[in-house]
């Protein structure tokens, strides 16, 4: 229970956003801060994710923050990809080097948060039964938080082991010797395949949708790589500044169709030859608009795959169709296909043979029945809207957000939702967000809402709100970009489509980092359009 009930800032979560914003708000600003997170630590998706294989996929020299250049030049990336524990043990640097720790109350979910009308703030109720005041509510809770849990009867019959990756105990699993059904074949089911194929004595994997993945070509840093990185920081961080997704790739403009074959094929070799997410975003420009270019990326890849798995019949199964490469998540791997060369690992398709029931000894599926120690699920997240949801948020006349968003989330640059003034969303649903390296896109909107706060103080408003009618415009134009790319084109968690129920919306903005940044930046110039502002003579 907290002491102090009232706040200028209540921020909601301790990753990567909610840790830089109590910086900027609490030691730019000088305001009064207090941040809520239900892990009993900082780090957000790294305090969570502790499964086999636990890695991010950005390269870490740019996976981190760049707002402290002391910090960027004092830490060292131990290499390419750094596991889970570092990066944990990087935000749990950066909360005590900041001394971020003693506004910090870990172990606290916020349950709700009420606007009042009357006096401009936000009363924010949480699991331990603090009710606290603020004047705003600022939302970190991260895009990829809320686990989804899949609806399969019999789970709690199952009499061996069963863990999540989302929320993977902390204690060590030793899957020694044990018989493994792994379900799910997205990102996180693509790390933990090879570790824990590697540590088990059978390891089955039921794959619904196959993925296109990309090796990563994980390596350590040497001293070299370390004093060239930091000699560079201040290009590398302005690169992934003005890129389209945050990455410090030098801008490409070239289109696929624009290059002979053969040269084509040569950049494709030397893109999968470099490894990690430049073959997307650093070779052509058009991967994501144009279905015949994408389709010769495509291609290559499910001819690496069929190069890499030796029996035919699994290398077709692993081999994606139906859908543009980059349309989901793109995971990178290491050693992911050349694990289903070993004796101890097979694929199941539940597309063709779904799972019906989990029995007490391992599930059935249409046709087979299998014996498990040990159940993991990899079955992703309630994307980007599922931790919001999840508080009872309620805006002007009590509206909850779930009614203003239940044909969807509609957003004013995925920053502000109309009819829930002084909120503001980190990386909410219709700015870009997922789509780009995100540390990136959270210091863009933690540093766009701190000069918010700023210009209402300085100003003496004590109330902003997003108008409906530049949120209706907003979802319109994220709609329409989004209609117009390749993202549409698959059941992705980018369109709500691996939750039952979910409204079928494209919720990341697919524009890319620089048109949305000149948007944020011309809105916030022009005195703030598209927000109403109040408040001020009723000081609130
Ligand atoms: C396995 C994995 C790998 C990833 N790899 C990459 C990568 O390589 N590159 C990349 O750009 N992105 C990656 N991501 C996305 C990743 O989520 C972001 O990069 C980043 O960590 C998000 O930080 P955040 O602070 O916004 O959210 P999070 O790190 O998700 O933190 C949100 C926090 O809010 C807390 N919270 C939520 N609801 C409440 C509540 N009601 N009350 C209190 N606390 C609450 C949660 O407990 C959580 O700790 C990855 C995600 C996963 C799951």
């Amino acid at each position: 229970m907290v002491e102090e009930n009232d706040f200028d800032v209540v921020v909601v979560g301790a990753g990567f956003a909610g840790l830089y914003a109590l910086h900027k708000f609490r030691d730019d600003l000088h305001m009064n801060v207090r941040v809520f997170e239900t892990g009993d630590g900082v780090g957000g998706t790294w305090f969570w994710n502790r499964y086999p294989g636990a890695r991010c996929d950005s390269e870490s020299y740019y996976y981190c923050y760049s707002f402290s250049p002391e910090l960027a030049q004092e830490w060292e990336w131990s290499g390419r990809y750094p596991e889970q524990p570092e990066i944990e043990r990087y935000l749990n640097h950066v909360t005590d080097r900041f001394d971020l720790r003693r506004d910090i109350q870990l172990s606290t979910r916020v349950t709700a948060a009420t606007f009042d009308d009357a006096t401009n703030r936000w009363t924010v109720r949480t699991d331990r039964g603090d009710a606290v005041t603020a004047r705003f509510l600022v939302t970190a809770v991260g895009c990829l938080s809320a686990p989804s849990v899949p609806d399969i009867p019999g789970l709690d019959d199952f009499a061996g082991d069963v863990y999540f990756t989302a929320t993977w105990p902390r204690e060590p699993v030793d899957l020694t010797g044990k018989r493994v059904g792994l379900i799910g074949t997205g990102s996180s089911g693509i790390q933990a395949t090879p570790p824990i194929a590697a540590q088990a004595a059978q390891l089955t994997v039921f794959q619904r949708t196959p993925n296109f993945s990309l090796p990563a070509r994980h390596r350590a840093f040497l001293s070299e790589d370390q004093a060239e990185i930091k000699a560079d920081y201040d290009e590398i961080f302005d690169l992934t500044r003005q890129s389209f997704a945050g990455f410090p790739f030098h801008p490409v403009d070239r289109k696929t169709m624009s290059v002979p074959e053969e040269e084509r094929e040569e950049i494709l070799d030397g893109l999968w030859e470099e490894g990690g997410f430049k073959f997307l975003y650093g070779g052509f420009i058009d991967l994501l608009r144009d279905a015949e270019a994408n389709e010769i990326a495509s291609e290559y890849i499910r001819t690496k795959i069929r190069e890499t798995v030796k029996d035919p019949e699994t290398a077709e199964l692993l081999c994606p169709k139906g859908y543009p490469y980059g349309a989901k998540r793109p995971p990178i791997d290491t050693d992911y296909y050349e694990t289903f060369n070993r004796d101890n690992v097979s694929l199941v398709d539940i597309n063709d043979d779904p799972i019906e029931v989990i029995t007490p000894t391992g599930l059935r599926t249409t046709t087979a029945e299998y014996e498990f120690d040990v159940l993991v699920f990899a079955t992703g997240f309630d994307a980007m809207t599922g931790s919001l949801l999840r508080m009872d948020i309620r805006g002007t006349d009590g509206i909850p957000l779930s009614e203003a968003w239940s044909d969807g989330p509609r957003t004013y640059l995925g920053l502000q939702v109309a009819g829930f003034p002084n909120l503001f969303t980190i990386t909410g649903p219709g700015s870009p967000s997922v789509l780009m390296n995100m540390p990136v896109a959270i210091e863009q909107h933690v540093d766009w809402i701190a000069g918010c706060l700023e210009y209402l103080r300085d100003e003496g408003w004590t109330r902003i709100e997003a108008t409906e009618d530049a949120q209706d415009a907003w979802a319109e134009h994220v709609t329409e970009l989004g209609e117009a790319s390749l993202y549409v084109r698959a059941n992705s968690w980018y369109v709500g489509a691996n939750i039952p129920g979910k409204p079928r919306v494209i919720m990341p903005y697919t524009g890319g980092q620089p048109m949305y940044r000149e948007r944020c930046d011309a809105v916030r110039d022009a005195g703030y359009d598209g927000f109403a502002l109040g408040g001020a003579a009723a000081g609130g």
